[in-house]
């Protein structure tokens, strides 16, 4: 398959599937997930008319977004790796929302870097679900209290939580877990799912998928 026809897929597959749970077809957004693949690669994916991008390295997305941005007006790049503190100005400056805000030294370094440069970037908390020692995010019992702080505090704009499941587990309880927190935190966006499970994430509520492999091809 051609990429233009597996983008088609994995947007008819999104639209089946919220369907199916009762819910509208335009509650579930895309990010075309770009990491490893170079603008060629990109650029036809953009013409297909997708809009939300993410990348997971902030040096790599530099390489290659400035110019595609340039091109296309209406581009919305999101950070979904993780980030340093020394790389925040970075950051801040090349991407519109990031996913993966877990503990204050970053929350505080991103809110610094948004006055600097005079941009409101939306944010996501990355919660750690599974529990995992290696995995980033924070850890699912702190999440109200840090939700807050970010937003009360540092007047950071929080729309939603993101998570990544462990790889060797079924996702949904995950899935349900990250929903019962963002309700708690009266947040309403939850960016969840990737090629492997993103049907399973908008069953349990997912408003934002993060889709690489399945349009882009094996890394
Ligand atoms: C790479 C990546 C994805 C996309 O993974 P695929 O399995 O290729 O769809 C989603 N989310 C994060 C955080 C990633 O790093």
């Amino acid at each position: 398959m051609e990429i233009e026809a597996r983008l088609e897929d994995v947007t008819q597959r999104i639209a089946g599937v919220a369907e199916k749970a009762g819910r509208e077809t335009g509650s579930v957004n895309l990010v075309a997930v770009s990491k490893t693949f170079d603008a060629d690669m990109i650029q036809p994916v953009i013409d297909c008319g997708q809009r939300i991008f993410g990348e997971n390295r902030v040096q790599e997305a530099q390489g290659k977004w400035p110019a595609l941005k340039e091109k296309t007006g209406g581009i919305e790049l999101h950070l979904i790796g993780p980030l340093q503190s020394n790389k925040a100005a970075d950051a801040v400056a090349l991407f519109d929302v990031i996913e993966t805000v877990d503990r204050e030294k970053i929350a505080r370094a991103l809110a610094d870097e948004c006055s600097k440069q005079a941009k409101a970037l939306r944010f996501y908390v990355q919660v750690n679900t599974g529990m995992e020692q290696q995995k980033a995010g924070i850890d699912p019992r702190e999440t109200v209290a840090f939700v807050t702080m970010c937003r009360d505090v540092l007047k950071l704009n929080v729309e939603g939580l993101m998570c990544i499941p462990p790889a060797d587990e079924y996702p949904g309880p995950h899935f349900a877990l990250l929903a019962k927190l963002a309700r708690g935190c009266g947040l309403e966006k939850l960016s969840m799912g990737m090629s492997g499970d993103f049907e399973t994430a908008i069953e349990f509520g997912a408003t934002s998928v993060r889709v690489g492999s399945a349009i882009f091809g094996t890394r």
